[in-house]
Order: structure tokens, then sequence, then C-alpha cells
């Protein structure tokens, strides 16, 4: 049975060491790591030093992905190495190679689709090679924003249009190159944006329903759009909830043959150089954040595995081991929290500072405070056939106060922002504390 520590944030490894996650993994899952997995390139810089850009200012200009593998190599040689890429890479996006929504409007992340971000992601593969780690994870849990955008206001009843992705020319190509689909942005506009089906806004900018294998093998329209209404996402008498369902299935499909084409580009680059590739996914099945699906992914034998919240039971383990992610949406909500944590670290006050700090924490709750992730999950899941391991990020709303504490002592965080964070974050469990801390007030 293989055990991951997946390590999330460059921010995890600022104040702790490898040692400590591991620990940390440990004691959570009641087993020892097998793997381990190094942030590469997620939510911000470079964490070694690459041709696409130096490490973070407050890290200094040093290889701490190399130092951490070598480490890592030395203290425990049977542990298999990974660095995690977050293939959006939205560091290094700009307006000419960025996802681009229905209204051609450029985003913030970069498209996988797009031929300059293919190149971009088969060089830093190769940088990550040199550096001798065993394999590469890609995380897809959101490779195309789908939500809500304050570019685009709400409407005269309240009603707000979701912003999708992406619309590019490379994706309108590789549509018409792999599928029969032709991409239209025409159908994403409106009312009648045939996404309407599977997501709706909502104050935390949108919820979405997955679409499910059966749906889209055999463009089963009519489980769809009873689904849909029964979830309130579509109305019953929507004169259009026929044609514009099959229009969404047809899409769908399209769209995760088109991701899995660029994700299995990816891992033939990864295999010449000898390294593993794993694809890390918020569910097996399709998500429309991910644009993609395992059974679309394993169809093209995208990756070698597949570290999912939850399993796609037609997989073959023995030529693509299943991992069994142990987090909601895996690592979704943890990437939004450190992503939304450094904006937190600009010095400038905000008209709505206190609204701001509220939603990430709200974040940081879901993430951290519901996590699934303890020994017992673990003990059930090694039960279950057909799973080849767990994989779970040990990180505790503990080490969360500890990291936003250790950024006011370096002068990250003033003060008053660092009050307003922690008079947010509710006081951990006693079990979640640590080294005999149980009834010590966290914030004391
Ligand atoms: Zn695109």
């Amino acid at each position: 049975m293989r055990s991951i520590c997946y390590i999330p944030s460059i921010d995890c490894l600022v104040y702790r060491s490898t040692e400590y996650w591991l620990g940390q993994f440990a004691q959570r899952s009641g087993m020892p790591a097998t793997d381990v997995v190094f942030p590469a390139i997620v939510e911000a810089e470079p964490a070694y030093p690459s041709r696409y850009g130096q490490t973070a200012a407050r890290l200094g200009q040093f290889n701490w992905l190399g130092q951490w593998v070598q480490d890592a190599r030395h203290q425990h040689p049977q542990l298999r190495v990974w660095a995690a890429i977050n293939p959006t890479i939205s560091s290094l996006s700009n307006g000419m190679i960025a996802t681009r929504d229905q209204w051609n409007e450029p985003m913030s992340d970069t498209c996988i689709n797009h031929v300059v971000v293919q190149q971009m992601l088969t060089q830093i593969i190769n940088e990550l090679a040199d550096l001798q780690v065993d394999g590469i994870t890609f995380d897809l849990t959101d490779l195309y924003p789908n939500s809500t955008s304050s570019r685009y206001p709400k409407l005269d009843q309240g009603e707000q249009l979701i912003q999708n992705s992406c619309f590019c020319t490379y994706c309108i190509d590789k549509f018409a190159e792999i599928s029969q689909f032709q991409l239209d942005p025409e159908h994403f506009r409106g009312k009648r944006n045939i996404t309407r089906h599977i997501l709706r806004a909502s104050d935390q900018g949108a919820t979405f329903i997955e679409l499910r294998d059966s749906w889209m093998d055999s463009l089963d329209v009519d489980s769809l759009v009873r689904f849909s209404a029964a979830r309130g996402f579509i109305e019953r008498d929507d004169p259009h909830r026929e044609d514009d369902g099959r229009q969404l299935l047809c899409y769908a499909n399209a769209r995760a043959a088109v991701t899995a084409d660029a994700i299995a580009r990816l891992r033939q680059t990864a295999y010449h150089r000898g390294l593993r590739t794993a694809v890390v996914l918020g569910t097996a099945q399709f998500d429309i954040s991910s644009g993609t699906s395992m059974a679309a992914l394993v169809n093209r034998s995208a990756s070698d595995e597949y570290w999912s919240s939850d399993a796609e039971t037609r997989v073959n383990i023995r030529e693509h081991p299943l991992v069994i992610f142990n987090e909601r949406r895996a690592t979704y909500a943890y990437n939004a929290l450190f992503a939304n944590l450094r904006t937190l670290e600009d010095p400038r006050e905000y008209s709505n500072e206190a609204d701001r700090i509220g939603h990430v924490i709200s974040i940081t709750g879901a993430a951290i405070e519901h996590s699934p992730f303890s020994s017992s999950s673990c003990a059930v899941l090694q039960i279950i056939p057909n799973i080849a391991g767990i994989a779970g990020i040990p990180y505790t709303m503990q080490d969360f106060i500890e990291w936003i504490r250790q950024r006011h002592t370096d002068r990250q965080f003033p003060q008053r922002r660092m009050m307003l964070i922690l008079s947010h974050v509710r006081n951990p469990a006693p079990d979640e504390r640590r080294g005999g801390a149980a009834g010590r007030d966290p914030f004391a």
C-alpha cells in the first residue's frame, strides 16, 4: 500500500522541515510515507532557479527543491520523490498565453493547450528531471476556471452570469482536430449558456454538478436533465433543456479528450527522461474545472498514475495505479488558500479588508477544518479493493496559525491584519493541538 505525503505549498517548507511534514503525515495517517511530493511550481514562483524565473524573494536565490530532494534521498533512501506542477503556471502567465473566456477576454492563468505553454512545461519537466526527482504530478483540479467574475456584474434580478474557459484559438483548433464538436463561444454566452445544467452562481463563486461517465458515454440527456432540474440548476419548463443538455454532453466529451491529449503529450516528455507521471484530480467524473475525467485520461494513457478524491472502477490498477486523495476535491481548496494568503501579504489596505480576510478564512475552514484525512479514514481505504494507495495533506489549523504568526514576526503581516486573520480562525479541536498544548488558547 502506497502512502503519499503531499506538501501543498512552498510556504509549508519555509518554516518547517521535510522531517516535520513526514512526521505529521505518519501521525495523521497511521502509516509512514512511501512517497513525498514537493512543490516545484504551484501557486507561486518556482522552488528552484528555472529558466522561467527565480525563487520567491523571501526564499532567497537558492535551489530549495534540489536541497529538499537531496535531503530526502539521504535520510530516507526508500522514499519515492515527486515534484508538483500546477500546469496553469499562473506566476508565468500573460495576456498572450492566458486562458480566454467566452467573450475572448484573457484570464489570469495560462491555457495548457497553447503551444507556448506546452513548450514551457516541457522545459520545466526537463529541469525537474535534472534535479533527480522520480516523478512529476500534474494538478488538474482547477485547469479551466468556471465561476462568477467581478468583471461581469449582476443582472437586474440579482442573477449573475458565469465566466467559462477556455476559448483561445489553440483550444478551438484542438477541438476541430480531435473531435466532431465545434467549440463556439456563442453557446456559452447569455442566459442560454449550455453550462447552466451543471453550474450555478453562488456567494462563493459557483456551485457545480459533475457529469457522470454513463451520461457522457451514451449522451443520456434525459438523466442529465432530470438530475439538473432536481438539484435546481435548470427550470423544469426550460424549453431548451434537451437541446442544450445534448450540446453540453458533446462539449464535455470533446473537452475531456482535448485535455487528456495535452496531458499525454507532457507524459511523453517525462517518459523520455525516465520520470513517472501522476495526475491529481478532484474527482474521477467529468468536472468542468478540470475539463476532463479519469475515463478520458485512461483512454489516452495520459498518465502513469491517477490520484483522485474518488474512484473510477473501470481503471485497471495494474496498468494505472489508482491512489485515493484523502481530501475533498484533492488540492483544490489548498491551492486557493495559499494563493489568497499571498494576496493578503500585499501591504496596501483593501477597501473591504475584513470581508476579504473572512472569505480567505472560510476557504481555510473548508480545506483544513473539515479535512477527512485521518488514521481511521486511511484504515478504511486500506481494505477497499483496487486501491494502490492513499495521498494526504498533513496540514492542520495549528500549522496555519503558526504560519500566520511567523509571517508577522518576519514583518509580512502588520499586527492589525494578523489579528484580523486570527479573529476569523476557529480554535482547533483539542486533538488537533500538538505537544501537550490541549486546553491552551492558540492565540495566547
Ligand atoms: Zn485555451
